[in-house]
């Protein structure tokens, strides 16, 4: 029987499998800022993303972590619509974001709205080549906020909530760039707060950074899931088990076990999640 034959054509197709139920992939999560629905997504003709469900948790820190390649900052950047800026990209399914789909129909979140909302952190700093002053208030002028007064509050704000301000308070008019790594990062960091956002995505923010920079930020972390919600990418475990509330396993673009953090380290549901975390691959 050929492919093409209607008689096989008719035939009931298996269902996809459903996430719906399994321990293993539905943590209790009480109140969900996002909630992602069955998204996959294709690079050309290569599927990066395969039928992701998971809920995100607000003013928590939800982790993902996996091997190299296995889709970690893809699913990252669809919470905010990054992936629309790479050419030939196909996504099916759909995220809600405080319940509105952000994909789904014409009445999607507009892109530039939803990307002050949920906000960004790079793996490497990337400070704009201008004042430490002018890297904070960036996003305000884009927004329209010319105020003098209004810019300054919230360069000092958004400096304090990234626990920068004391270290750079006398010396705002300076380049960004003659900061170090970690406090380049933090300024980074600055700067997504500035527009007020309500998640921070952080796509492996201290894998450029020693480890005194890297404990700096992880503190700062904790501190900002007060205020904010975090997801955040990264390849190193011991992190996620030291600052996230959630970490979602994801291997070779599938999700294989999402909870709560300390249950998926100490009794992880899934074989291939044991071996992961256990060093046995990846
Ligand atoms: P991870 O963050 O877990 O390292 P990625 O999300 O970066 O994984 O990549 C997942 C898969 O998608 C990989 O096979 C990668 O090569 C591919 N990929 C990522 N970005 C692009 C892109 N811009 N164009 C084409 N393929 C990509």
């Amino acid at each position: 029987m050929s492919a093409l034959d209607p008689e096989q054509t008719r035939l009931p197709q298996p269902e996809p499998p459903r996430q719906d139920g399994d321990p293993a992939l539905n943590p209790d999560i009480p109140s969900p800022i996002l909630e992602v629905q069955r998204l996959s997504l294709w690079y050309g003709d290569a599927q990066a993303l395969y039928d992701i469900s998971l809920k995100v948790a607000e003013k928590r820190i939800t982790a993902f972590i996996g091997p190299s390649g296995c889709g970690k900052s893809t699913l990252l950047r669809c919470f905010n619509r990054m992936n629309d800026l790479v050419e030939g990209v196909t996504i099916e399914g759909d995220i809600l974001f405080e319940g509105s789909p952000i994909y789904g129909d014409a009445r999607g979140l507009d892109k530039q709205a939803l990307r002050k909302r949920i906000g960004m952190v790079f793996q490497k700093s990337n400070p704009f080549p201008k004042s430490i002053y002018e890297n904070v208030a960036y996003g305000c002028r884009i927004h329209g906020v010319k105020s003098r007064r209004a810019l300054d509050e919230v360069v000092e704000r958004s400096l304090r909530d990234a626990a920068l301000w004391d270290e750079v308070r006398d010396r705002l008019t300076e380049s960004a760039l003659g900061l170090s790594g970690g406090q380049q990062q933090r300024l980074c960091i600055a700067r997504a707060l500035a527009v007020e956002p309500e998640v921070i995505l952080l796509d492996e923010p201290c894998s450029a950074l020693d480890p005194v920079a890297t404990a700096k930020i992880e503190e700062l972390m904790l501190e900002l899931r007060k205020s904010y919600t975090l997801v955040i990418v990264t390849h190193n475990m011991q992190q996620a088990s030291r600052v996230s509330d959630y970490t979602a396993f994801l291997y070779l673009g599938r999700l294989i076990e999402y909870g709560h953090t300390e249950k998926l380290f100490i009794r992880p549901l899934k074989q291939q999640t044991e071996d992961y975390i256990t060093g046995r691959f990846g």
